[in-house]
């Protein structure tokens, strides 16, 4: 089934050239954790996250340093820079000259509703910017946080309650261009409240499993609280937030997006998990390859297996791969053995391998 049958429809909003909304594919976002001041470092982070397949890409600005250097990263990358602003509504209002193509704020925590509307008035004259509305459960209205602790209202609905009101600001000021998202603590109460707000309005959204933690624990949370929803069809773009560096937010959105077969960019590394067969040190191996085709945006599927008897016929379905043997191994397409060669030039083989199955398929 296409992609775009199984999602909730939206509207389509633009970041600059870059469309968003149930019409596209799921575009995969980072965000920075250069300091933004350092204008050289964040341009090449950013662009290590492009080549990596990154859509979009989100920065801090705290400050008017960090404002500063904002014209020279946005002129210098080829993709959206969202720039992310808390508490100052009038850094906001100046980062809109700055070539960003999207503004994220909480407009809970912008000052006041008479100064988000300002910031609203200011945004018409930058058709290309995209607003992102991101509510936070811990910074909810007054009046909304009462009902809540007093029972009435449950979180999630206050949340999405606090989003539908801040999105109907920005209609009545006659801005559209515009997703939101919804940061909560846990995982399943991130989902109940995305749910609830798909269901309540068709702004795209922007998932994301907010301090999801250490890349381990930050996978597993972000693979099952955005992976639940992307299954359902909700979500139009999403960042995995993990503690480390963002490349691997980037590769974790795409294995993400992989095994929902969503989107298939960039290749598929299968590997055995080991066993008392295993000869070759392939956890080394296996790193290695991973590094390797890290940055090939097309789909192809790699194994890296751990004996020749095994491994080959095992993985059979992989349109390249490799096996380890007693102190050789071996390079195989599609089950089939094409070449033996010793440890030592096991990955060099692979690498010459790949390069030519890549050069073949480019040619058909
Ligand atoms: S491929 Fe070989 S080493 Fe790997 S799990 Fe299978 S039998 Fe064990």
């Amino acid at each position: 089934m296409p992609e775009t049958e199984r999602r909730r429809p939206t509207k389509t909003i633009h970041l600059g050239n870059l469309l968003l909304g149930s019409q596209y594919p799921v575009r995969v976002q980072s965000m920075t954790n250069t300091s933004t001041e350092n204008a050289e470092e964040t341009i090449c982070q950013i662009n290590n996250l492009v080549q990596h397949g990154c859509e979009i890409v989100r920065v801090a600005v705290p400050d008017e340093k960090a404002l500063a250097s904002l014209p020279a990263i946005t002129s210098s990358v080829s993709v959206p820079v969202i720039a992310d602003i808390h508490f100052r509504c009038d850094l906001a209002i100046k980062a809109l000259k700055t070539g960003i193509k999207g503004l994220r704020i909480n407009p809970g925590n912008i000052g006041s509703t008479d100064k988000y509307i300002a910031l609203l008035r200011e945004l018409a004259s930058f058709p290309d910017i995209a607003l992102r509305i991101g509510v936070n459960a811990g910074s909810l209205e007054q009046s909304l946080m009462k009902q809540v602790v007093a029972g009435e209202l449950r979180w999630e609905q206050a949340m999405v309650d606090s989003a539908l009101r801040y999105a109907k600001i920005a209609e009545e000021e006659g801005f559209e261009n515009m997703k939101i998202s919804l940061k909560a603590s846990r995982v399943m109460q991130t989902v109940r409240a995305y749910r609830l707000l798909s269901s309540q309005c068709d702004y795209p959204l922007h998932l994301g499993i907010t301090e999801a933690g250490t890349p381990l624990r930050g996978a597993v949370k972000s693979s099952i609280g955005i992976g639940m929803l992307l299954s359902e069809g909700i979500g139009d773009t999403f960042r995995v937030s993990l503690t480390g560096d963002p490349v691997l937010e980037v590769k974790t959105a795409y294995e993400i997006l992989r095994a929902l077969e969503i989107r298939k960019r960039g290749p598929d590394l299968i590997s055995c998990p080991t066993c008392g067969r295993t000869q070759i040190d392939i956890i080394s191996l296996v790193e290695k390859v991973d590094e390797y085709i890290s940055t090939i945006p097309r789909h192809i599927k790699v194994a890296v297996m751990g004996c020749v008897v095994n491994g080959p016929g095992e993985a059979r379905e992989a349109d390249i791969g490799i096996s380890g043997g007693k102190d050789s191994g071996v390079i195989f397409k599609k089950g089939q053995v094409i070449r033996k060669v010793p440890y030592e030039r096991l990955f060099q083989a692979f690498q010459e391998e790949l390069k030519r199955l890549l050069e073949e398929s480019e040619d058909e």
